[in-house]
């Protein structure tokens, strides 16, 4: 049997946000760089702008392009799905036995979604009022189901952490409530997780939970879902109190679900894996401990930053610039401070613009207080920075805008309507 290998100077497993914006800089950095990328979706997609979509804000169509549009010039697309990892030969396999070698590797394969791992759900999905704004196909859904409801119980849930996005579960609840009181809907809504609060980082949990106050919506905290039965419009929470473990039935009319999220598989089983899958890599250089030709971006690595695209972005320069010292061998490194921004959207119309870096320190872009939601931050988030991802982002250019740690007061801002 022959064994076909193929070699490039860097190749890039996965043409997401991280893959295609690494490859796209890169290149601009250095046109004699052969570099392919792996991907096997014939889509890209802008997944930020599925909340969005759910929350009747937004055209679906504009949030998927062909995947060999978004290519870089010069870089070789190879449809196929890598399934191995050969590390100690610099070297992978892609699904049909092909083996690509290289000189230098970044890992870009995103974050898998476990739907499978709540009983009933992949059966009701898309029906009986049952909906998620983590697929493509779904998030129409989520405002049909918005649109149709006519009083009666909302429920959102969010799994575990790690997710991507960590406000998503949220944002719909928002868009979802501003909508019910708008049309003057009745309707109890509800907001299921795990965590103890509304987010992982209290300077913002706080306000959110006034957020959650205005809508009169109730957080319902330590409950994870593990049943739905869609035919009788039931949700089965695990409820976690003093160390015991429950069972708690909620009926509901809509449901939007987040699914538990964990490190792609082939990754998870290869040696490039930290103990809980996750691709192994140091929180400020994104390289690899143990490989040094091996590079990490965006959600499948191990990083603590909150996992989002605005995170990616700023994670390019770092890979790329590290990257491309490895390969030249002139010793420069860059450093990722963990970044990452979650726009949450608090009514249709208004966002709470959430900056902070590790350890959940408060990093906005713009002086004002960032706890107050404004209509500029949902100008940015509808209309810039999809134009800042197609345009910008995935095409490797660079956007000067900088982040800063400044200091607020303690109190939350008066609320303005
Ligand atoms: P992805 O963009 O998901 O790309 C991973 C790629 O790897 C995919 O194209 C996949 O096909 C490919 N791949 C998978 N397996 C293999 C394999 N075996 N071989 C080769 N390729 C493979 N971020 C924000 O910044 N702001 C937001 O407001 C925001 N909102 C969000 C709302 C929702 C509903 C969702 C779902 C996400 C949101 N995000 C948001 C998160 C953001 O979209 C992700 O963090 C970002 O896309 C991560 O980029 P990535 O390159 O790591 O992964």
């Amino acid at each position: 049997m022959t064994v076909s290998v193929r070699s490039f100077d860097v190749v890039v497993v996965g043409g997401g946000a991280g893959g295609m914006s690494v490859a796209a800089r890169l290149r601009r950095m250095d046109t004699a760089l052969r570099i392919a990328v792996i991907e096997p979706s014939e889509y890209h997609y802008y997944q930020p702008a599925w909340t969005l979509v759910g929350g009747g804000q937004y055209d679906i169509a504009r949030t998927r392009r062909s995947t060999r549009t978004c290519l870089p010039h010069g870089v070789e697309l190879v449809a196929g799905r890598v399934c191995g990892f050969v590390p100690e030969a610099n070297s992978l396999v892609v699904d049909g036995g092909t083996t690509f070698s290289y000189r230098c590797l970044v890992v870009a394969a995103g974050i898998e979604l476990n739907w499978e791992a709540i009983q009933g759900l992949s059966q009701t999905l898309g029906k009986n009022g049952v909906t998620s704004n983590y697929r493509y196909d779904l998030a129409p859904y989520t405002w049909q189901c918005i649109e149709s409801f006519s009083g009666g119980r909302a429920l959102f849930t969010q799994p575990p952490m790690p997710i991507k996005c960590a406000g998503a579960p949220q944002k719909i609840l928002y868009l979802a409530a501003d909508y019910f009181r708008r049309k003057r809907v009745s309707a109890d809504v509800r907001f299921f997780t795990p965590g103890p609060s509304m987010f992982g980082v209290p300077f913002y949990a706080k306000a959110l939970a006034r957020v959650m106050q205005e809508y009169d919506a109730t957080a319902c905290f330590g409950h994870r879902l593990v049943k739905v039965d869609g035919e009788a419009k039931l949700a089965y929470f695990e409820v976690e109190a003093d160390g015991n473990k429950s069972i708690q039935i909620e009926q509901f009319d809509m449901l939007h679900v987040v699914p538990p999220q964990r490190a792609p598989q082939f990754i998870r089983e290869s040696a490039l894996a930290d103990s809980a899958g996750w691709l192994d890599v140091d929180k400020e250089t994104m390289r690899h401990v143990r490989f040094a030709n091996v590079f990490g971006i965006g959600d499948c690595t191990s990083t603590p930053n909150s996992k989002t695209a605005a995170a990616v972005k700023n994670q390019v320069p770092v890979v790329a610039t590290n990257a491309l010292a490895m390969l030249k061998q002139t010793g420069e490194s860059m450093r990722y401070d963990g970044y990452a921004s979650c726009p949450l959207t608090t009514s249709a119309g208004k966002v709470m613009l959430a900056e902070f870096c590790y350890d959940g320190v408060v990093t906005p872009s713009f002086p004002a207080d960032p706890r107050r939601p404004r209509k500029f931050y949902w100008w940015l988030k509808q209309r810039f920075l999809p134009f800042l991802y197609w345009n910008i982002v995935i095409r490797g250019r660079h956007w000067p805008i900088t982040h800063r740690r400044r200091e607020f007061p303690e109190a939350l801002p008066p609320i303005v309507p």
